[in-house]
Protein backbone atom coordinates (compact mmCIF):
# COMPACT_ATOMS: atom_id res chain seq x y z
CA UNK A 1 0.00 0.00 0.00
CA UNK A 2 1.36 3.35 -1.03
CA UNK A 3 -0.43 6.17 0.94
CA UNK A 4 0.13 9.98 -0.76
CA UNK A 5 0.00 12.32 2.41
CA UNK A 6 -0.67 15.78 1.25
CA UNK A 7 -1.47 18.95 3.16
CA UNK A 8 -2.43 22.33 3.60
CA UNK A 9 -3.16 23.03 0.02
CA UNK A 10 -4.64 26.26 0.69
CA UNK A 11 -6.69 26.49 -3.00
CA UNK A 12 -3.09 26.71 -4.95
CA UNK A 13 -4.01 24.54 -8.10
CA UNK A 14 -0.65 25.24 -9.36
CA UNK A 15 0.90 23.59 -6.90
CA UNK A 16 -1.44 20.79 -6.37
CA UNK A 17 -1.28 20.10 -9.92
CA UNK A 18 3.11 19.90 -10.51
CA UNK A 19 2.99 17.94 -6.88
CA UNK A 20 0.04 15.46 -8.81
CA UNK A 21 2.33 14.77 -11.75
CA UNK A 22 5.17 14.41 -10.07
CA UNK A 23 3.78 11.84 -7.12
CA UNK A 24 4.43 8.11 -8.18
CA UNK A 25 1.93 5.96 -8.35
CA UNK A 26 -0.28 5.36 -4.96
CA UNK A 27 -3.26 3.58 -3.89
CA UNK A 28 -4.60 6.37 -1.39
CA UNK A 29 -4.39 9.58 -0.44
CA UNK A 30 -4.52 11.13 3.36
CA UNK A 31 -5.19 14.96 3.50
CA UNK A 32 -4.39 16.47 6.66
CA UNK A 33 -6.52 19.49 5.92
CA UNK A 34 -6.29 23.62 4.75
CA UNK A 35 -7.76 22.11 1.63
CA UNK A 36 -8.82 26.15 1.19
CA UNK A 37 -7.61 29.63 2.44
CA UNK A 38 -4.90 32.24 1.25
CA UNK A 39 -4.80 30.94 -2.54
CA UNK A 40 -7.42 31.56 -5.79
CA UNK A 41 -8.66 28.57 -6.38
CA UNK A 42 -10.73 27.61 -3.33
CA UNK A 43 -13.28 25.43 -6.16
CA UNK A 44 -11.37 24.24 -8.50
CA UNK A 45 -8.87 22.65 -5.28
CA UNK A 46 -12.08 21.38 -3.37
CA UNK A 47 -13.54 19.28 -6.45
CA UNK A 48 -9.64 18.13 -7.14
CA UNK A 49 -9.44 17.11 -3.57
CA UNK A 50 -12.62 15.05 -3.37
CA UNK A 51 -11.60 12.73 -6.79
CA UNK A 52 -8.47 12.27 -5.34
CA UNK A 53 -10.10 10.83 -1.45
CA UNK A 54 -9.79 8.85 0.50
CA UNK A 55 -8.44 9.92 4.49
CA UNK A 56 -9.40 13.51 5.08
CA UNK A 57 -9.31 15.41 8.54
CA UNK A 58 -10.25 18.96 8.78
CA UNK A 59 -7.87 22.38 9.43
CA UNK A 60 -8.62 25.99 10.37
CA UNK A 61 -9.31 27.46 7.31
CA UNK A 62 -11.99 24.60 6.37
CA UNK A 63 -13.29 25.64 9.41
CA UNK A 64 -13.23 29.18 9.00
CA UNK A 65 -13.85 29.44 5.16
CA UNK A 66 -17.13 27.07 5.46
CA UNK A 67 -18.66 29.61 8.33
CA UNK A 68 -18.05 26.56 10.89
CA UNK A 69 -15.82 28.94 13.25
CA UNK A 70 -15.91 32.54 12.86
CA UNK A 71 -12.84 34.36 12.09
CA UNK A 72 -11.47 35.76 15.49
CA UNK A 73 -8.35 33.62 15.80
CA UNK A 74 -7.40 34.68 12.48
CA UNK A 75 -4.75 37.83 11.68
CA UNK A 76 -5.98 40.18 9.32
CA UNK A 77 -4.76 39.13 6.22
CA UNK A 78 -5.95 35.49 6.76
CA UNK A 79 -9.56 36.74 7.82
CA UNK A 80 -9.79 39.07 4.47
CA UNK A 81 -8.57 35.68 2.41
CA UNK A 82 -11.28 33.48 4.26
CA UNK A 83 -14.13 35.87 3.72
CA UNK A 84 -13.17 36.14 0.06
CA UNK A 85 -13.17 32.37 -0.16
CA UNK A 86 -16.72 32.14 1.79
CA UNK A 87 -17.75 34.18 -0.89
CA UNK A 88 -16.14 32.36 -3.74
CA UNK A 89 -17.22 28.56 -2.60
CA UNK A 90 -19.97 26.82 -3.98
CA UNK A 91 -22.61 26.32 -1.49
CA UNK A 92 -21.84 22.55 -2.17
CA UNK A 93 -18.08 23.21 -1.83
CA UNK A 94 -19.01 24.91 1.49
CA UNK A 95 -21.26 21.68 2.45
CA UNK A 96 -18.03 19.43 2.03
CA UNK A 97 -15.87 20.99 3.73
CA UNK A 98 -18.40 21.95 6.42
CA UNK A 99 -18.54 17.95 6.87
CA UNK A 100 -14.83 17.23 7.01
CA UNK A 101 -13.68 15.37 10.50
CA UNK A 102 -12.21 16.48 12.96
CA UNK A 103 -8.90 14.92 13.96
CA UNK A 104 -7.59 12.18 15.19
CA UNK A 105 -8.55 9.70 12.03
CA UNK A 106 -7.59 6.46 12.95
CA UNK A 107 -6.77 5.85 8.94
CA UNK A 108 -4.95 2.67 9.17
CA UNK A 109 -4.04 0.21 11.42
CA UNK A 110 -0.63 2.15 12.63
CA UNK A 111 -1.32 5.32 11.40
CA UNK A 112 -3.17 8.50 12.71
CA UNK A 113 -3.93 11.44 10.79
CA UNK A 114 -4.49 14.71 12.51
CA UNK A 115 -4.22 18.94 11.22
CA UNK A 116 -2.75 20.40 14.12
CA UNK A 117 -2.03 17.86 16.78
CA UNK A 118 -3.96 14.51 18.09
CA UNK A 119 -4.35 17.07 21.44
CA UNK A 120 -6.24 19.96 19.86
CA UNK A 121 -6.89 19.85 15.97
CA UNK A 122 -5.28 23.74 15.88
CA UNK A 123 -2.38 22.91 17.92
CA UNK A 124 1.24 24.12 16.05
CA UNK A 125 3.83 21.29 16.54
CA UNK A 126 6.83 23.51 15.62
CA UNK A 127 9.44 22.24 18.50
CA UNK A 128 11.09 19.11 20.50
CA UNK A 129 8.79 20.40 23.50
CA UNK A 130 5.81 20.16 21.45
CA UNK A 131 6.32 16.95 20.11
CA UNK A 132 7.54 15.11 23.05
CA UNK A 133 4.85 14.62 24.74
CA UNK A 134 2.64 14.10 21.89
CA UNK A 135 5.05 10.95 21.02
CA UNK A 136 5.15 9.63 24.43
CA UNK A 137 1.23 9.45 24.76
CA UNK A 138 1.25 8.05 21.13
CA UNK A 139 -0.73 4.62 20.76
CA UNK A 140 0.07 4.67 16.71
CA UNK A 141 3.54 3.89 15.34
CA UNK A 142 3.15 6.93 13.14
CA UNK A 143 1.05 10.31 13.37
CA UNK A 144 0.54 12.58 9.93
CA UNK A 145 0.41 15.98 10.86
CA UNK A 146 -0.16 18.96 9.05
CA UNK A 147 -0.86 23.28 9.92
CA UNK A 148 2.76 24.58 10.76
CA UNK A 149 3.68 24.38 6.61
CA UNK A 150 6.78 23.04 7.90
CA UNK A 151 8.42 19.39 6.07
CA UNK A 152 9.69 17.49 8.99
CA UNK A 153 9.56 14.18 11.15
CA UNK A 154 10.10 13.78 15.38
CA UNK A 155 10.49 10.44 16.58
CA UNK A 156 10.84 8.60 20.00
CA UNK A 157 12.80 5.09 20.73
CA UNK A 158 11.63 3.19 23.62
CA UNK A 159 10.13 6.06 25.05
CA UNK A 160 13.71 7.38 26.21
CA UNK A 161 15.60 8.45 22.52
CA UNK A 162 14.23 11.78 20.96
CA UNK A 163 15.31 13.00 17.78
CA UNK A 164 13.92 15.53 15.63
CA UNK A 165 15.02 16.23 11.70
CA UNK A 166 14.38 17.89 8.53
CA UNK A 167 14.75 16.64 5.23
CA UNK A 168 18.63 17.44 3.88
CA UNK A 169 18.57 18.34 0.17
CA UNK A 170 21.35 19.61 -1.52
CA UNK A 171 20.35 22.86 -2.57
CA UNK A 172 16.97 24.27 -3.32
CA UNK A 173 16.12 23.54 -7.25
CA UNK A 174 14.35 21.70 -9.32
CA UNK A 175 12.55 18.11 -7.93
CA UNK A 176 14.09 16.75 -5.00
CA UNK A 177 13.63 13.59 -2.46
CA UNK A 178 14.42 12.09 0.87
CA UNK A 179 13.79 9.28 1.93
CA UNK A 180 13.96 7.18 5.64
CA UNK A 181 12.71 3.98 6.67
CA UNK A 182 10.82 3.75 10.00
CA UNK A 183 11.77 1.66 12.43
CA UNK A 184 9.30 -0.86 13.57
CA UNK A 185 9.83 0.05 17.53
CA UNK A 186 9.67 3.69 17.20
CA UNK A 187 7.04 6.33 17.08
CA UNK A 188 6.41 9.10 14.40
CA UNK A 189 5.01 12.66 13.93
CA UNK A 190 5.65 13.14 10.68
CA UNK A 191 4.67 16.10 8.38
CA UNK A 192 4.51 15.99 4.74
CA UNK A 193 4.74 20.33 4.47
CA UNK A 194 2.06 22.20 2.54
CA UNK A 195 1.57 22.19 -0.94
CA UNK A 196 -0.26 25.68 -1.39
CA UNK A 197 2.13 28.38 1.05
CA UNK A 198 5.17 26.56 2.48
CA UNK A 199 7.27 28.59 5.30
CA UNK A 200 10.13 26.54 5.45
CA UNK A 201 12.46 28.83 3.56
CA UNK A 202 11.57 26.61 0.92
CA UNK A 203 9.39 27.95 -2.11
CA UNK A 204 8.85 24.39 -3.91
CA UNK A 205 5.65 22.64 -3.06
CA UNK A 206 5.84 19.97 -0.15
CA UNK A 207 4.53 16.35 0.02
CA UNK A 208 5.36 12.94 0.51
CA UNK A 209 4.68 9.22 -0.06
CA UNK A 210 4.51 6.72 2.83
CA UNK A 211 5.21 3.11 1.60
CA UNK A 212 3.55 1.18 4.08
CA UNK A 213 4.90 -2.54 2.78
CA UNK A 214 8.87 -0.93 3.01
CA UNK A 215 7.76 1.07 5.96
CA UNK A 216 9.18 3.60 3.78
CA UNK A 217 8.55 7.78 4.10
CA UNK A 218 9.84 9.56 1.13
CA UNK A 219 9.34 13.19 1.51
CA UNK A 220 9.13 16.01 -2.08
CA UNK A 221 9.88 18.89 -3.06
CA UNK A 222 8.49 20.37 -6.25
CA UNK A 223 8.79 23.62 -8.28
CA UNK A 224 5.95 24.72 -9.53
CA UNK A 225 4.79 27.72 -11.68
CA UNK A 226 4.65 30.41 -8.68
CA UNK A 227 4.54 33.64 -10.63
CA UNK A 228 0.90 32.25 -12.53
CA UNK A 229 -0.32 31.46 -8.78
CA UNK A 230 0.47 34.94 -7.58
CA UNK A 231 -1.18 36.69 -10.53
CA UNK A 232 -4.31 34.97 -9.94
CA UNK A 233 -4.40 36.24 -6.20
CA UNK A 234 -3.63 39.51 -7.33
CA UNK A 235 -6.00 39.61 -10.02
CA UNK A 236 -8.52 38.44 -7.77
CA UNK A 237 -8.36 41.06 -5.00
CA UNK A 238 -6.85 38.91 -2.17
CA UNK A 239 -4.19 40.50 -0.02
CA UNK A 240 -1.13 41.14 -2.49
CA UNK A 241 1.30 39.87 0.36
CA UNK A 242 -0.26 36.59 0.18
CA UNK A 243 1.11 36.56 -3.38
CA UNK A 244 4.64 38.06 -2.57
CA UNK A 245 5.11 35.23 0.59
CA UNK A 246 4.67 32.08 -1.94
CA UNK A 247 8.06 33.43 -3.31
CA UNK A 248 9.63 33.41 -0.25
CA UNK A 249 8.15 30.05 0.71
CA UNK A 250 7.72 31.75 4.42
ZN1 LIG B 1 -2.54 25.78 6.84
Amino acid sequence: MRILVISDIHANLDALEACLEAAPPFDQVFNLGDIVGYGANPNEVVERSRALGHVFVRGNHDKACSGLTNLAGFNPIAGLAARWTQQMLTPENQDFLRALPRGPVWAMENVNCVHGSADDEDEYVLLSQDALPLLQRSTRQITFFGHSHIQCSFFIERLSRFQGAVPAYPDRTGEQQFEFRLKPDARYLINPGSIGQPRDGDPRAAFLLYDADESLITFYRVPYDIAAAQKKILAGGLPPRLAERLAEGR
